[in-house]
């Protein structure tokens, strides 16, 4: 048997507060959370540097890994060891942008025998609910996917096809049945249009604030008729919040995300023709980043997610600057944790709070009851951070797989040292050793 581990941090971040402890780790299991001085005698004792605080491996259940049928956007392998860069420790799956999509349990086969023998964190999977695969969520749901992912506009691949207004509801219906959650692509194509050109005001103009509302309102609606859980993926639009807090407040299952982009990136700092900041929902103006920003503050968003969304880099049409052309996705798996940092950091949050929305928040969500927490009985996946080290983002050197980055050349707050699964750092030119999570055994 391995000798216990005693991971020594004078700032680690543990049920809600920042404190001085020592994590007692026995067989990849946080056993204790003792103080600093804890007695290390027969124990493996390590001692985290003076500039660095010690965080639970950040959950992110929103990421697009693409494989197999898209492997040359991102795969397995590049993308967990993004994650272990970037400090996340369990990402969830999305079943679209990969062929086959996870929308049947012999899908979700090919998918878990992609991933097993290549992922260096630990992988969880979500179903995709689409026009006739109603018979295909209970299955699912009993292989053990997360919840079930749907969209309400044209997902932009033909594999996964939006569900109508009564598609939803069956959905929501089947769900709510099953227990499951179903978590939803919100924006109204009837609010969207088409667009050409580089101008980036022409895009955001194309897809506005109103069509996230008029969907999430469909949302809520359906959420309430049926009684089953509903949550908002990459919530952008602040005008949104309004009728979330409205339905939150009158007891309706709703939970939402958004991303580091929307609460770190504004449209008015975009360049015309810069298509690697284009997504679907667009990133906005200062001002609506401020309002996402109270409603992080004030709970009414539950978690910060990546939706990782990469390609290669040819479809984001460097070569025209089309907004209409590009495909739509932002890359931030390994990048997310100083990005929200560095902007937490300057609106008064701290670590804690960074903690809730990227790891114990998107833990919850999915019921990682083991993950997203410094705690005796959850796994011993851990982060050292440094807060306080900057660096410039430099495509070329994060492990996705394209080196395109709305982030490149600019300089971020707080560098991941290194990341624990399971009580062993991981070595990304080392065998991976991240598992497959079902539901409810996480
Ligand atoms: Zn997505």
């Amino acid at each position: 048997m391995a000798p216990e581990l005693l991971i020594r941090a004078r700032r680690a971040i543990v049920d809600g507060r920042e404190v001085a402890a020592s994590v007692r780790v026995r067989d990849g299991v946080i056993i204790a959370v003792e103080e600093f001085g804890a007695d290390a005698a027969g124990a493996e004792a390590v001692e985290l540097a003076d500039d660095e605080v010690l965080l639970p491996g950040l959950v992110d259940t929103h990421v697009h890994v693409n494989e197999p049928g898209r492997t040359e956007w991102e795969g397995f392998a590049s993308a967990t060891r993004a994650a272990a860069a970037g400090g996340v420790t369990t990402i969830v799956d999305m079943p679209l942008n990969s062929i086959p999509p996870t929308t049947t349990v012999a899908g979700l086969e090919v998918k878990r025998a992609t991933a097993w023998t290549q992922a260096y964190v630990d992988v969880g999977f979500w179903g995709g609910a689409i026009p006739d695969n109603l018979a295909d969520l209970e299955p699912l749901h009993a292989a053990g996917v997360f919840g079930f992912k749907c969209f309400l506009l044209p997902s932009g691949v033909d594999e996964f096809p939006e569900l109508s207004a009564v598609g939803l509801a069956d959905a929501l219906e089947e769900t709510g049945r099953l227990g499951a959650l179903l978590i939803a692509h919100a924006e109204d194509a009837k609010e969207v249009t088409d667009v050409s050109g580089r101008a980036y005001a022409g895009f955001v103009a194309s897809r506005p604030p109103s069509a996230e509302r008029t969907a999430i309102e469909r949302l809520i609606a359906t959420a309430t008729l049926t009684g089953a859980r509903a949550h908002v993926v990459h919530l952008s639009a602040a005008a949104a919040l309004p009728a979330i807090r409205t339905a939150r407040s009158a007891g309706v299952p709703l939970t939402v995300e958004t991303c580091p982009h929307y609460l770190t990136l504004t449209a008015e700092e975009v360049p015309d023709g810069h298509t690697e900041f284009k997504c679907c929902p667009p990133i906005r103006d200062a001002a609506n980043r401020d309002l996402l920003w109270e409603a992080l503050a004030d709970g009414t968003i539950d978690a910060v997610v990546s939706d990782h969304s990469p390609c290669v880099p040819e479809l984001k049409r460097f070569d025209t600057g089309d907004f209409g052309e590009a495909w739509g996705g932002i890359s931030s798996l390994q990048l997310g944790l100083p990005a929200v940092w560095t902007e937490a950091r300057g609106r008064g949050h701290d670590l804690v709070d960074v903690v809730r929305w990227m790891a114990s928040g998107p833990a919850g969500l999915v019921g990682l009851d083991r993950k997203g927490r410094i705690d005796a009985g959850a796994d011993a996946d851990l982060c050292a951070f440094a807060p306080e080290e900057s660096f410039v983002v430099d495509p070329d050197r994060l492990w996705h797989k394209n080196p395109v980055s709305a982030y490149a050349g600019r300089t971020l707050s707080g560098t991941v040292r290194r990341t624990w699964l399971r009580g062993a750092p991981v070595d990304p030119t080392g065998p991976p050793r991240g598992r497959l999570l079902k539901r409810g055994q996480g």
